[in-house]
């Protein structure tokens, strides 16, 4: 194959087919990755701020190219993936593989590929003169609620090395994202009274009242949906909420002395996810346990929160929008109902918008690609940066 969209004639391809390579699921390490990228970055002189989790098994990496002393674009990626297991790949998830103009494997579009675009062009930001820093951050532990980024934050606070805009590529097909919802979950353990069924009033079924407890939730999210409030421009108009795992119970005939479930808001910029979460303790609060207590004095539930990440809200005139609208040839603004580390630097202060490689679409699916196409776009995007913040054309 001779045409231009041959995959080998793209740096970023290569470098995304080594970024794939590192299985990076968030429940495993990623240090084999960070210390790749550490390497590979050294021959450029980059300054190299890495933050650990407590255990010291995964790791967030902050470089600083160019020139010191002042803020400059950070371009930030998370390096983990999502699970491959119980989801029907029909090649190793770990080893891309390209056809018909698509590149495979787990994290091409979540969201290894702008991350392999960013460091593919290391070498030409820095052969033709950075004027102001570019700064890379990547994360670890997103796919589980966000938890890593924060830490590199904190850590840039500390040492003073704030960005002046960042540009997050969580999959959006190259258009400018500039709000999503915030996310928030919480874990409600339902605490009953074991019994033999056949004497079921005498026992506190954890079971059926947290089944109570989630149609309750059901119910709120129907009214957001019927009622609003709405904003046309998010794909998903209105504020959800959703249950995505229970577990309780162990017979059929023993009444479960304990359920669990988790549960989510994914709020709208304005709506304010503890009103909600107020309202469904109130619920529980007035509602089921009297009834629960008036069998067994110590049932009852408890709610603990799991995660919680803000909504991003970045305005529209913000520079970095104008910036990011520009590098990608694209008028649009959009909003998304997915969560993305954004929020977290824009809470920080940081003009932040959303641009990157890929559909949502493919992400955390078996057979997940990113098209080359899109990789094409991203490598543009990157090389019209390079024309505005290094010296030679
Ligand atoms: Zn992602």
């Amino acid at each position: 194959m001779t045409d231009s969209r041959n995959a080998s004639l793209f740096p970023s391809v290569e470098m995304l087919r080594r970024l794939v390579a590192f299985p990076t699921v968030s429940r495993d390490s990623n240090l084999e990755l960070i210390q790749f990228v550490r390497d590979y970055l050294k021959p450029h002189d980059a300054d190299v701020r890495l933050t650990h989790d407590d255990g010291k098994r995964k790791a967030n990496l902050f470089a600083t190219l160019g020139p010191r002393g002042e803020p400059g674009i950070a371009l930030s990626g998370h390096t983990d993936v999502v699970p491959v297991e119980g989801q029907a790949w029909d090649t190793d998830p770990f080893t891309m593989v390209e056809k018909d103009g698509r590149l495979y494997g787990r994290g091409t579009s979540d969201m290894k590929g702008f991350i392999a675009c960013v460091l593919a062009l290391v070498p030409e930001f820095m052969e033709r003169g950075l004027k102001s820093p570019l700064h890379i951050a990547l994360s670890y532990d997103e796919e589980v609620g966000c938890l890593g980024v924060g830490r590199m934050i904190s850590d840039l606070r500390l040492a003073g090395v704030g960005p002046r805009a960042c540009i997050v590529g969580e999959p959006t097909e190259m258009r400018p994202v500039i709000a999503h919802k915030g996310k928030t979950g919480y874990r409600c353990t339902v605490r009953g009274l074991a019994g033999h069924s056949a004497y079921a009033p005498r026992g506190v079924n954890a079971v059926e009242y947290a089944a109570e407890a989630v149609a309750l939730l059901k119910n709120l999210a129907r009214r957001h949906r019927d009622q609003g409030p709405y904003d046309r421009a998010f794909d998903v108009a209105h504020t959800t909420i959703h249950t995505g795992v229970i577990r309780g119970g162990t017979a059929l005939n023993v009444i479960p002395h304990e359920c669990t479930f988790d549960f989510e808001f994914r709020c709208l910029p304005g709506d304010d996810p503890d009103r909600l979460l107020h309202e469904f303790r109130d619920y529980v609060r007035t509602r089921l346990e009297p009834e629960m207590r008036a069998v067994h004095a110590a049932a009852g539930f408890i709610i603990e929160p799991l995660s919680a990440n803000p909504v991003l809200d970045t305005r529209p005139e913000a520079e970095v929008v104008a910036l990011a609208q520009e590098l990608s040839g694209s008028s649009e603004i959009g909003k998304v109902s997915f969560g993305t580390e954004a929020s977290q630097f824009h809470e920080a202060g940081i003009p932040t918008v959303v641009c990157g490689p890929g559909s949502i679409l493919q992400a955390h699916k078996p057979n997940e690609y990113v098209e080359l196409d899109q990789i094409m776009r991203c490598e543009a995007f990157l090389r019209r940066l390079a024309d505005r913040i290094c010296e030679k054309a």
